[in-house]
Parts: structure tokens; sequence; C-alpha cells
């Protein structure tokens, strides 16, 4: 049998995984062992389970297939922060990286093969979406990022934020399968407040976060708090505007209890302005948020530049002032391409500058 025509073991539940192991005459704690090689111990092949059979390593070969993940072309940035290439099983490629704090080991992860949402500032925005990521990638990155956090710097893991590749509420299923993964004993373990997962804005998917009652963050790249604006940079506001974002958030907070965050580009002319202040104050008056000022990272085309550091300190003043919390975040790992909305692979952007 082909690789193509075997089933990914990663996608299998654990009682699936048992229900296998029973189906084939086995007992079903063989499928709880092998579980754990996949996920706690992140064992890339079945010869490597050791207190598996011969016979069973043969079955599951003949069966399954664990799609890894391959580090590529690890670069570390001035400031400490490391940012790799994961090359797929399929030949597709995303990026993580590692932001490095004197209290924090931060993992920024990718959760699809491009975007396709255009937002007009993001390089990642110019590539193509070419596929969601699966649960198994999604930890993958987690377990190796984690990894440079003990070798590099000899410290834990303590956050994950999904602001790599891609849209994560367009990825639903597997992002909140990866998240579980992260969370549970059987994984990683870690706590689902350490995690950030940001949105684009999809108000349904929103939503959604609040029914299944997720325990992890919820950040909102918000960028504009008018929707002449936002639909300028962002076109997924077309079809997601501000009124029925927020009319999400709030049903987000009623049922979870949890303050958003949104994320809040300065652009130069365009964002910064006291105007600006007043309209973001507004929306974020409907339910308890906070923001953080993002410094814009230049991704190439030069159609827009960061705002002047005292606009930005009289910006986040007035919210200040006005009962929100505002903090200004600064690039990490800009030397490299790895901050925010710099991640696109580079052959994907030496192909566009041949085009
Ligand atoms: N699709 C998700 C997650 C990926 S982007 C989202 O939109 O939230 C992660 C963050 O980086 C978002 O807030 C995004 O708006 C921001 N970002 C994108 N391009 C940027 C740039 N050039 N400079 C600074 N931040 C950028």
């Amino acid at each position: 049998m082909s690789n193509k025509a075997k089933i990914d073991i990663r996608t299998l539940s654990l009682a699936q995984l048992k229900e296998a192991f029973v189906a084939a005459g086995e007992k079903a704690f063989r499928g709880q062992q092998v579980y754990e090689w996949l996920w706690k111990k992140s064992c890339t092949s079945f010869a490597g389970m050791k207190n598996i059979s011969a016979e069973n390593r043969a079955w599951l070969d003949e069966q399954y297939v664990i799609n890894t993940i391959e580090i590529v072309d690890k670069q570390i940035s001035k400031d400490g922060t490391i940012k790799s290439g994961f090359t797929l099983h399929d030949g597709f490629m995303v990026e993580g990286v590692l932001i490095p704090a004197d209290d924090r080991m931060t993992a920024c992860v990718s959760s699809q093969v491009g975007c396709s949402l255009t937002c007009k500032f993001c390089a990642t925005g110019k590539m193509n979406r070419e596929r969601n990521l699966s649960a198994g990638e999604i930890y993958d990155q987690v377990v190796a990022i984690k990894n440079w956090a003990q070798t590099h710097y000899g410290k834990p893991l303590t956050n994950i934020v999904f602001m790599g590749m891609g849209e994560p509420l367009l990825n639903y299923a597997n992002v909140l399968a990866g998240i579980d993964k992260i969370t549970s004993q059987e994984g990683l373990g870690m706590a689902a407040d350490r995690i950030t997962v940001s949105t684009a804005g999809i108000a349904k998917m929103i939503q959604k976060l609040a029914d299944d009652k997720v325990r992890f963050n919820l950040a909102l790249s918000l960028h504009a708090a008018n929707d002449l604006k936002r639909n300028m940079i962002m076109p997924i506001n077309e079809s997601n505007s501000l009124a029925a974002v927020g009319a999400a958030l709030k049903y987000f907070h009623q049922h979870t209890k949890k303050r958003v965050t949104f994320e809040y580009i300065a652009f130069k002319d365009f964002n910064e302005g006291i105007q600006d202040a007043k309209e973001l104050l507004a929306f974020c008056k409907q339910f308890p948020a906070k923001v953080n000022v993002i410094e814009y990272n230049p991704t190439g085309d030069g159609a827009f530049e960061k705002a002047d550091a005292n606009k930005i300190d009289a910006f986040c003043a007035y919210l200040e002032k006005n009962g929100v919390v505002a903090t200004v975040r600064r690039s990490r790992g800009k030397d490299i391409d790895a901050a925010c909305g710099q991640l696109a692979n580079k052959k994907h952007e030496d192909a566009l500058l041949e085009q």
C-alpha cells in the first residue's frame, strides 16, 4: 500500500485507536500504549515503539502512517527569537517562532499553509491558502519549539499563540483537536489559559468557541474600529462587519467570562489618530477588553508605514485615560522576518518576485 492510501494514525482518537486494535484481535490497552507513543512521547516511527510487538508494529505499518514535520532552516535573531520552517509530509511548508522573554517562553505557531483572508498588510495574506494543518502538525510545531526553549534557554515553554500563518478559526476542528492534545495529560499537559488563539474575526466561529466552552484565550485582530477603514485593509470585514464581530464577542464573553484582547497595528496616517482611538474605545466598551498596539512590520510592498512613536503614545494615553488597558508591543525577530505578519516561506516570496 502506498503511503498516500494509508490513514494518518494521529487523526484517530484514543477510543478509535483502541477499537482498531480490538478489531484486529488485540487487547485495547495496546491502543492506549500506541497513543502515548504518538502524543506524549512524540514518537515518529512505529519501529521506535519499544513495548509494542514486532507483529503489531508490522500491522501498524501496513495500515497507517505518522505524518510528522521536519525542521528546516532554523534561524536565530539578534534578540534571541528563533524561527524555523517546517516541511510537511506533502512538501508544503509553514513557519513557527519561539519568542523568549524574561518571564516567559512563547511559541507562535501556524494553523494553515498560506491564508485565504488577504489582509493587505500581511505577508501570509499574499500566499494562497493551500490547506489546513492537521492536529498532529500543529502539535508537532509546539513540541519542536518547546525543545528549542529547553535546549537554547534551559527553560520550559510557558505560552502558545496561534499567530503564525493562517486563520485558526477557518481550521476550527483541527485547531481545537491540536489544543486538546497540547492541554491533555496524554499530550503536553499545558494549561489552556496559557494559549491564545488569534482571529481576523469570523463571527460565527467566535460564537462556536463560546458554545464549545473553550478555556483558551481569544485575541482579535481589529486594526480599525470603523467598517470603512477595516474593509480597506481586511476584506473579511465585508462579510463579518464590526457589528457582527462585536455581537459575537459579547456572546463569547457572556459564556466564557474571558476578557478579549484586541490587536491593533498602528499605521501611519491611517488609524492612529485620536478620532480612531475614540472609535476603538466605543468598540471596547461593549465587553471587558484590552488593547495591544502592535508596531507595523514592513512586508516589502511599501503600501503601509509604521506610525510615529509619539502618535502611538497619545493613542494609548487616550485609551488608558478612558479606562481601557493599552500596551505597546514591540516587534521581535525582525532581522530574520519572524515578526508578526512576516511569515511566508522564502520560496514563495522568490516565486512572487519572479512574476
Ligand atoms: N489570522 C490570524 C492569526 C495570524 S496573524 C489573525 O488575523 O489574527 C497574527 C497577528 O499579526 C494578527 O494580529 C495580524 O493582524 C498581525 N500582523 C499581520 N501582518 C502584520 C504586520 N505586517 N505587522 C504587524 N502585525 C501584523
